[in-house]
């Protein structure tokens, strides 16, 4: 028997109506009230036409500061100086 709500799963046992994760949110669902459960997944999965483009805004603007930070440690490897010649961080004596 496959799940009454998704009819993708097969249910949890052979007398019951929903597959495991299907039964997993009606559980959530009386845990919590359901109306706050549809609120959450409202402000989480759906947005708006303005939200999709400030998140892909976001999203060029993270590789892209993402691809400046590697040239910028590329240049870093080519820069930095060998250990040997490096000054030694113990204090000279006067004479
Ligand atoms: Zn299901």
């Amino acid at each position: 028997m496959y799940c009454s709500f998704c009819n993708e799963y097969p249910t949890e046992a052979f007398f019951k109506s929903y597959c495991i994760s299907c039964a997993n949110l009606r559980r959530m669902l009386v845990l919590y009230d359901s109306s706050k459960c549809i609120d959450i997944l409202n402000r989480i999965l759906l947005r708006t036409d303005t939200q999709i483009s400030n998140k892909i805004q976001i999203e060029l603007k993270r590789n892209m500061v993402s691809e400046i930070n590697k040239i910028s440690d590329d240049n870093k490897e080519y820069d930095r100086p060998p250990a040997t010649a490096t000054r030694s961080k113990s204090k000279v004596e006067k004479c």
